[in-house]
C-alpha cells in the first residue's frame, strides 16, 4: 500500500490509472478503522479495480464544544489494518493542506439537513458535504462507497453528487454491528462499560420499531412512544436526542408510514453521541 500526503501526488496517480483503463473505487473515512469501515473497503475492491482510502478527521464537521480534539486516532493501527485489507492507497491530507489560511469556499445542500444531526448538529453536514467535495476532486474516482449508519450523510452526498454532475456512482454499504447489535462506530471506544451495556437498546429498539411497521402500524406517533419506553427501560444512562421517521428523499418527517423511509435515532450517553438507522420501504 502506497501512503500519499499530498493532494497533487494524488490527482496524479489517480490520472495515471484513469489513463490505464483502471477504474477507482473511494471509501472516504475519518479513521480509527473498524469492521464496518472495511466492510466499504470490501465493497470498494469488488466494484472497481483500484482502491483508494482516505482518512482526515474534518475539522469543519465539528461544531464548537463538540469532540474534533478527542476524536479516537490510531494512524499507525490505522495503516497496519489498511496493509492487512490489501488497499492500494491510502490519502491522509493534511489539515492546513486541506484548509490553508485563506479557506474561504463551502458546499451546502439545502433542505435535507433541516432535520434529524443536521438540527442537533447546525452547521455539521455543510463541513461534510465540502470535504467530501474535496476528497472526489482530488481523488477523482468513479466510485465512492459510504455508510448507510450515516443515512443522512449518505442522501445529501448523493443529492450534491447529482446536483452538482460529479460524475460518480454513489454505493451504500449495510450497518456492520457488533454481536450484541450496537452498530459500530470509532466512539464506541469513548462509552463507558455501564454505557456500552446499555447501548445496544438502541438497535433493539428499531428492530422492534422495525416489527411493529412490518405487521401493520403506519402511525409514527405511536412508535416513537414505544421506543420512548424501550429506551427509558432498557438505557435509562441515555438521553434521547431525536426518534424520527422521515421521506427518504425529503429528509422531512412524516407522521404516517408510507414509500422509503429512514427510521433514525440519537443518543447521548455522556458525551458519546450515537446514532443508528433502518431503511425500509413499502
Ligand atoms: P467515519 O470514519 O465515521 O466518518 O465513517 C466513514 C464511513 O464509514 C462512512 O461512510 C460511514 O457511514 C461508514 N461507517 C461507519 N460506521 C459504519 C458501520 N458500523 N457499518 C458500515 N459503515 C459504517
Amino acid at each position: 500500500m502506497k501512503i500519499i500526503r499530498n493532494a497533487q501526488e494524488m490527482r496524479e496517480w489517480s490520472y495515471s490509472q484513469r489513463c490505464a483503463g483502471k477504474k477507482i473505487g473511494f471509501v472516504p473515512t475519518m479513521g480509527f478503522l473498524h469492521e464496518g469501515h472495511l466492510s466499504l473497503m470490501q465493497i470498494a475492491k469488488e466494484k472497481s479495480d483500484t482502491v483508494v482510502v482516505s482518512i482526515f478527521v474534518n475539522p469543519t464537521q465539528f461544531g464548537p464544544g463538540e469532540d474534533y480534539e478527542t476524536y479516537p486516532r490510531d494512524e499507525k493501527r490505522d495503516i497496519e489494518l489498511l496493509e492487512e485489507s490489501a488497499i492500494d492507497i491510502l490519502f491522509l491530507p493534511r489539515v492546513k493542506d486541506i484548509y490553508p489560511d485563506e479557506y474561504r469556499t463551502f458546499v451546502s445542500v439545502k433542505g435535507l439537513d433541516s432535520h434529524l444531526c443536521g438540527a442537533s448538529r447546525p452547521g455539521h453536514f455543510e463541513g461534510v458535504t465540502t470535504i467530501v467535495s474535496k476528497l472526489l476532486n482530488i481523488v477523482c474516482p468513479d466510485s465512492a462507497v459510504l455508510g448507510s449508519k450515516d443515512a443522512q450523510q449518505a442522501r445529501i452526498i448523493q443529492q450534491m453528487t447529482d446536483d452538482l454532475q460529479f460524475g460518480i456512482e454513489i454505493i451504500l454499504g449495510a450497518i456492520v454491528r457488533e454481536h450484541d447489535g450496537l452498530a459500530m462506530s470509532s466512539r464506541n471506544v469513548r462509552l463507558t462499560q455501564v454505557h456500552r451495556s446499555q447501548a445496544s437498546a438502541l438497535h433493539r429498539g428499531l428492530r422492534s420499531s422495525r416489527k411493529v411497521i412490518e405487521s401493520g402500524e403506519r402511525d409514527v406517533n405511536r412508535l416513537k412512544a414505544g421506543i420512548k419506553r424501550h429506551l427509558k427501560e432498557n438505557a435509562p444512562d441515555g438521553i434521547l436526542e431525536y426518534f424520527e421517521v422521515v421521506d427518504w428523499e425529503s429528509m422531512t418527517p412524516i407522521e404516517r408510514i408510507d414509500g422509503k423511509v429512514l427510521v433514525a435515532v440519537a443518543v447521548k450517553f455522556g458525551n458519546v453521541r450515537l446514532i443508528d438507522n433502518e431503511i425500509l420501504e413499502f
